[in-house]
């Protein structure tokens, strides 16, 4: 094989031809050790942004990162790990509680999340909004926790494919996010380097999703679950819609609070019912229970009689949080100076535009635009007025929580513009469009 510099890899790629197994191998590894530099992995990214990835590249790609690091040996307890990953939404906190309920139904959920990417929320930032919460740790302790409580929320340790890590963080702020090869490599590698036996995706479709169409989605959702199976986990997709943003709050105390609520289940229906259709699926990915009915009596049981909320205190607390929040949800921060948008007109929400309302987070410093930058935790957007609601001209649509009134308006009327309403009483979507095994 002819050796190519890095600059004649990229180009390669930018000229829409494609790289071997052992370039994309040499790539990354020159990407981990520091010899190519972030800006050369930056234009990689965005040549294989425009021009796309062939199913080998993609796997090459998705292996090497993986390998970047090393791949976690969980015990031989019984039962299986099975985790989750969404591939981004706004409001889309369902990772927080989700792993309590599946584990205080048995499951063992080793999971590695990341942070805010683009428009859309991180769990790593929602989890931090609480006080001392810690998502850093060693592999060991990892495994070590897992091995006790069934659970651990954390970020990749740096042995956890350490070549998404950079790459992540990278994107957040190319605009190279919105690539089906990139998006597979990046949640397989660290997903695979967890010692998983299964994985649930949920595949996000819509305005706040980074894939807009259901044909898009779908790609994506074959690729994730073809290159999951090569790896030989059990992995299913499922595709679940994200026109407008999930629950009521964007941004990250507010969001973690109102995923405590549904373990306390106070929750708005359709972050329930989301969290319960990927549940079953993890359920039935664990061997617990296959029918997905009972598995949904069994998470139900789980809210009722406080099992989660005891998994998701011990979590907390083993992790250096505080754990009160568990039962006194309030007690997470959140920004004071409140800001009313009010409806311009009367009818019925159609769609909140998730993009709009996630950029508009991203403004107000809940999310980043430069990766060296720190979120602010207590600011965020609650929503009065979801999908389906009948409004009057001036009712208050939604509530940005901010640390001043300075340069709110401009905030309040990008959140006003994305509420379409008519006249017309809507037809909702159906919130889960497909599922891919
Ligand atoms: N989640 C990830 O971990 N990576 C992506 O690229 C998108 C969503």
């Amino acid at each position: 094989m002819t050796l190519r510099s890095v600059p004649e890899l990229i180009a390669i790629k930018r000229d829409g031809g494609a790289l071997s197994e052992a370039q994309i191998r040499r790539l990354i590894e020159g990407f981990t050790a520091g010899e190519v530099a972030d800006y050369q992995m930056t234009a990689l990214a965005m040549a294989i942004y425009l021009n796309g990835m062939s199913p080998k590249e993609t796997a090459a790609l998705t292996l090497a990162m993986r390998d970047s690091g090393r791949v976690v040996k969980l015990t031989k307890a019984p039962g299986r790990y099975v985790d989750k990953h969404s591939t981004g939404g706004v409001g889309d906190k369902v990772s927080i509680c989700l792993a309590p309920i599946v584990a205080a139904c048995g499951v063992r959920v080793p999971m590695v999340s990341g942070r805010g990417l683009g428009h859309t929320g991180g769990t790593l930032d929602k989890l931090e909004a609480i006080e001392g919460f810690s998502v850093d740790m060693s592999t060991a302790q990892f495994v070590k926790q897992v091995d006790a409580l069934g659970c651990a929320l954390i970020g990749q340790t740096k042995d956890i494919a350490p070549a998404d890590k950079r790459l992540y963080a990278l994107r957040d702020v190319s605009a190279t996010v919105a690539s089906v090869p990139l998006i597979t490599a990046s949640i397989l590698s660290k997903k695979l380097a967890e010692g998983i036996d299964g994985l649930v995706l949920d595949v996000k479709v819509g305005r706040g999703a980074f894939m807009q169409t259901l044909d898009d989605a779908r790609e994506l959702a074959k690729n994730l679950v073809r290159v999951g199976k090569l790896a030989k986990k059990k992995v299913t997709a499922v595709l679940t819609t994200m026109d407008s943003p999930l629950g009521r709050t964007i941004g990250n105390s507010i969001e973690t609070r109102e995923a405590i609520e549904l373990l306390h289940d106070r929750a708005p229906a359709d972050l329930k019912e989301i969290t319960f259709v990927l549940g079953a699926q993890m359920l039935r990915l664990a061997g617990i229970e296959k029918h997905e009915a009972r598995a949904r009596e069994m998470m139900q049981q789980t809210l009722t009689t406080g099992t989660a909320r005891d998994k998701l205190r011990e979590i907390v607390a083993a992790q250096g949080g505080d754990a009160r929040v568990v039962d006194e949800p309030d007690r997470l921060s959140v920004a004071k100076t409140r800001v009313k948008v009010k409806a311009p007109k009367a009818g019925y929400v159609h769609r909140i535009d998730a993009m709009e309302v996630g950029l508009t987070g991203v403004l107000m410093g809940a999310g980043r635009t430069r990766a060296d930058q720190a979120v602010d935790h207590s600011v965020g957007v609650t929503l009065t007025a979801v999908r389906g609601d009948r409004v009057a001209e001036g009712d208050v649509l939604a509530e940005l929580h901010v640390q001043s009134r300075k340069g709110t308006k401009d905030l309040a009327e990008r959140v006003a513009a994305a509420y379409d309403i008519k006249r017309a009483r809507p037809k909702l979507q159906p919130l889960v469009l497909d599922i891919v095994r």
